[in-house]
């Protein structure tokens, strides 16, 4: 896997000819990739065509971006994109003569580090926003690499009281912060001084601070861990995850190490669904990596207790320490050794310096997401992130295509229409190699779309057509979208205004008889119903089937909605009766919303309304009645 704080290649952008100059000269001397408008004098390689979707592009990939544009531009450019948090690079904007330079996203990430290094090179002014990097020239919640602040939200206040003049105190080891600290020189050990001023000391270390550190009245404690430790689990299938944490927690307290200094825990990859794991490393906001059991293997020779049984069992000598050790690296060393449970291990290695870099893979996850029937505003904030934190998107072409800049530059694997079952396979089995995967369908992807076929796949042996191990111990997250009968339905007025259902004339995967049977059944009943896939190239007849039996229940002006498009560029919505309800009229991406005996039509504002009443109006009449 790639380190995740792997630094990526700064990209800069200018839109003139003068900042094209500019650029040019930092793109040299930042070591940076140089991207010019044609009016910039791009060519070739650098030449850009569209500004935008460029800007987007570079932020999805994770792309450190210096542009020379106005604020605005790169705003409105990034705002549809700005939902992957996880990926957010640093986002400078520059005047085009280099004097202003402005972090506008990710100051604490590297744009404030940037703009000062641009300026630097320019002779200009890092416009620096944040407050207590601006007055103090650190920021006390954003340490270096390799090192995590445990308490975070305590850090607004230490700032606010080292700007009051409170005096400073670093315990602890700070190794390899020193250059970070660098712009508190000088104030470091002004807080023994008797005279009552509050204190902020910078706690460096893996352990609790000592009773006598505690925070106390005047004094603020920002406890600072080194990325140092990796805890290695091992357990039995369903074991009590209380059980797991008391393990995990005593081991911990040997080594003297608490969660916030664990960089990962560490495990075979058979674990990859175990819950008691799983649970343990989200409380602890930890990252959970998982190892096959060959590469554990590997480690057999530096651990304490081989188990002939353990091998037997699982192809390893041993889970929890080989786990850990093989996290850490060749580097690191046991700092606690295999420690046992009723049903769970645990061992605890340390790296001599902090873990950069994840070993082993993380757990797969695929997100089985409906985007709505097309417009951006029809798709919910959940679906959009999770399609922007995807590695990979898998879908039918037309479906990534409505994303717009979300799925640009991103990586697609598509399928053509009738694929399902590949589409389907390949998502689960690309999350089972531990990718975060989004398959996307259109409105809610579990009304007639992948998630049903999801569940079937994962429901089904492995030798019966189902899927491998691996893809089966994914988190699977399925979310809901905006399903095409109530986009239709909004569309009118509210049809869906009283009890409805839906009904697929598809006759692909359900015979023609049930098909028939539901329709009678719904025609009866009186329900709302939602025709989805009314008619195909060949087939058309069981459309007039249902007119006509929905005409023997509800009368011929029943008001129809046939909506096509919905949400996309060539939307089409008209409303007819159900007597001249025609296939004609219909086409596969046509939606059919048949109202019941109750449904009206009207028309308001210039418009054509429909719904279907709930009874208000016999209470209304009841009250205004003669
Ligand atoms: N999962 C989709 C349904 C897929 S089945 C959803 O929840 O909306 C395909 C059928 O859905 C099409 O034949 C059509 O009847 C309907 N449909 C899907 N998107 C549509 C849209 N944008 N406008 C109108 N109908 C649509």
């Amino acid at each position: 896997m790639t380190d995740p704080a792997e630094r990526k290649r700064t990209a800069i952008l200018a839109l003139t000819r003068r900042g094209g100059r500019l650029a040019a000269k930092l793109a040299e001397r930042l070591d940076a990739d140089l991207l010019l408008t044609r009016r910039a004098g791009g060519a070739g390689e650098s030449l850009v065509e569209d500004v935008i979707a460029t800007l987007q592009q570079l932020f999805l990939a994770g792309r450190p971006i210096i542009a020379l544009a106005a604020s605005g531009i790169v705003i409105r450019a990034l705002a549809p994109v700005l939902l992957a948090k996880r990926l957010e690079p640093p986002v400078v904007v520059m005047t085009e003569d280099g004097a202003e330079v402005i972090p506008l996203l990710g100051g604490h990430r590297g744009a404030n580090a940037l703009a000062r290094e641009a300026a630097a090179i320019t002779g200009g002014h890092a416009a620096i926003s944040t407050a207590g990097e601006r007055a103090l020239g650190i920021a006390l919640d954003a340490p270096p690499a390799g090192w995590v602040l445990e308490n975070p939200e305590d850090a607004g206040a230490a700032m606010a009281a080292l700007l009051d003049g409170a005096g400073l105190e670093i315990a602890g080891d700070p190794a390899g912060a020193a250059a970070w600290l660098a712009p508190l020189d000088g104030r470091a050990g002004s807080g023994d001084a008797a005279d009552g001023r509050p204190v902020v000391r910078l706690h460096f270390g893996p352990g609790a601070p000592s009773p006598g550190d505690a925070p106390t009245q005047g004094r603020i404690l920002l406890k600072y861990r080194p990325q140092r430790f990796v805890l290695g689990l091992g357990c039995a299938r369903d074991c009590p995850p209380d059980e797991l944490r008391r393990l995990a927690e005593s081991v911990l307290a040997e080594a003297g190490v608490v969660p916030a200094a664990l960089h990962s825990i560490a495990t075979i990859d058979i674990k990859a669904d175990e819950a008691a794991i799983n649970e343990l490393a989200r409380d602890w906001r930890c990252p959970v990596q998982f190892f096959t059991a060959d590469e554990l293997e590997k480690e057999t020779p530096r651990s304490t207790s081989p188990s002939r049984i353990v091998r037997a069992e699982v192809g390893t000598h041993g889970v929890a320490e080989n786990a850990a050790l093989a996290a850490v690296g060749a580097a690191g060393r046991l700092a606690v050794a295999k420690r046992k449970s009723a049903m769970a291990t645990a061992a605890l290695a340390e790296g001599p310096a902090p873990i950069g870099v994840f070993r082993g893979r993380p757990r797969g996850r695929l997100a089985v997401v409906g985007i709505g029937p097309g417009a951006a505003a029809w798709r919910t904030p959940e679906a959009s992130r999770l399609v922007a934190e995807a590695d990979e998107l898998v879908g039918y072409g037309l479906y990534l295509d409505l994303l717009g800049p979300l799925a640009r530059g991103r990586k697609r694997v598509e399928f053509p229409l009738g694929d399902e079952e590949a589409r389907c396979r390949h998502a689960l089995e690309a999350a089972g190699a531990g990718r975060r995967v989004a398959l996307v369908s259109s409105g809610d992807a579990g009304i007639y779309a992948m998630g049903a076929l999801v569940c079937e796949l994962l429901d089904r042996p492995a030798d019966q057509g189902g899927v491998s191990d691996a893809a089966r111990r994914v988190e699977i997250v399925f979310a809901p979208g905006i399903t095409a009968m109530q986009a239709a339905s909004a569309r009118v007025g509210t049809l869906l205004g009283h009890d409805f259902c839906a009904i697929s004339l598809s006759d692909l995967l359900t015979p023609r008889e049930t098909i028939l049977a539901r329709i009678a059944a719904a025609a009866q009943g009186d329900f709302v119903i939602g025709f989805y896939n009314p008619v195909s190239r060949r087939r058309q007849d069981l459309l007039v089937k249902a007119r006509d039996m929905l005409l023997q229940h509800r009368p011929a002006d029943t008001p129809v909605v046939l909506a096509r498009n919905l949400g996309r560029a060539d939307e089409g919505v008209e409303i007819v009766r159900l007597a001249d309800l025609a296939p004609a009229r219909v086409d596969m991406l046509t939606v059919v919303l048949v109202g019941a005996s109750t449904s009206r039509r009207f028309r308001q504002g210039g418009v054509d309304r429909a719904y279907t009443p709930r009874g208000y109006a016999r209470k209304l009449d009841a009250e205004n009645g003669p």
